[in-house]
């Protein structure tokens, strides 16, 4: 890549970002605090696509930066992956919320705002161009492979993606941090196993013939 292509790719995504400040098309556009466009590396091989905001990612501005994130960051470190390697965005840029009367609290994205953000993922696929995609939770992968899509059933399968991008799903990290007892090691393995997938894949020779290297993998990361 580049230094001139790497900069085209920052500066793109940041006139994207701005547009995504601005944007008012739902609701949650006028409620939220901060837009989460997303970040990390404009070149990345990997995208990471969760469902949306929460209240902290709200608060700063950021994808992925309170509990879930964390974890998602060791599942990372899990296959030789920093946080800045990989470009971490959402179905949805605002924190989809609903008042319970006492203060607001997070919610699932409905499927009009899912739409209505649509551009900005989908722009951001274009302009990053990563080798694979992986969902994290049934409603990032619903929104691309269709609402038959089942997380149980269908996690750690790759399907054929956005220009034909390889895209895989697993279990999102916030549902790990509320699993119990069993669940919890079980789950893990799971995740693991379909960690391990996006590696091998990120590690497959690439069309154009460059190098990709290879990483040790370290499940003890993902462990606590
Ligand atoms: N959960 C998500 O799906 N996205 C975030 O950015 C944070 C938590």
């Amino acid at each position: 890549m580049s230094i001139a292509e790497r900069a085209a790719r920052e500066q793109r995504l940041a006139n994207a970002a701005a547009l995504v400040d601005r944007c008012r098309k739902c609701e949650i556009g006028e409620i939220r605090q901060n837009a989460v466009y997303g970040e990390g590396d404009a070149c990345a091989a990997l995208l990471v696509v969760g469902e949306g905001p929460g209240e902290t990612e709200d608060r700063e501005g950021r994808p992925f930066i309170g509990r879930a994130g964390q974890l998602l960051e060791r599942m990372l470190a899990a296959i030789g992956l920093a946080r800045d390697d990989v470009f971490i965005a959402n179905t949805v840029k605002c924190r989809p919320t609903f008042d319970d009367g006492v203060r607001l609290r997070n919610r699932a994205p409905t499927p009009d705002e899912m739409a209505n953000c649509r551009p900005y993922l989908d722009e951001q696929i274009e302009i990053i161009a990563p080798r694979a995609i992986l969902c994290l939770g049934a409603p990032a992968a619903k929104s691309f492979l269709g609402p038959k899509f089942s997380i149980s059933k269908q996690r750690g399968q790759w399907f054929d993606g956005p220009a034909g991008i390889p895209i895989i799903a697993t279990f999102h990290p916030a549902y790990i941090l509320r699993l119990t007892g069993g669940e919890i090691e079980a789950t893990k393995r799971l995740v693991w196993a379909d960690l391990k997938a996006v590696r091998a894949r990120l590690d497959a020779p690439p069309l154009d013939g460059a190098s990709t290297g290879s990483v040790a993998l370290q499940a003890s990361l993902f462990e606590d």
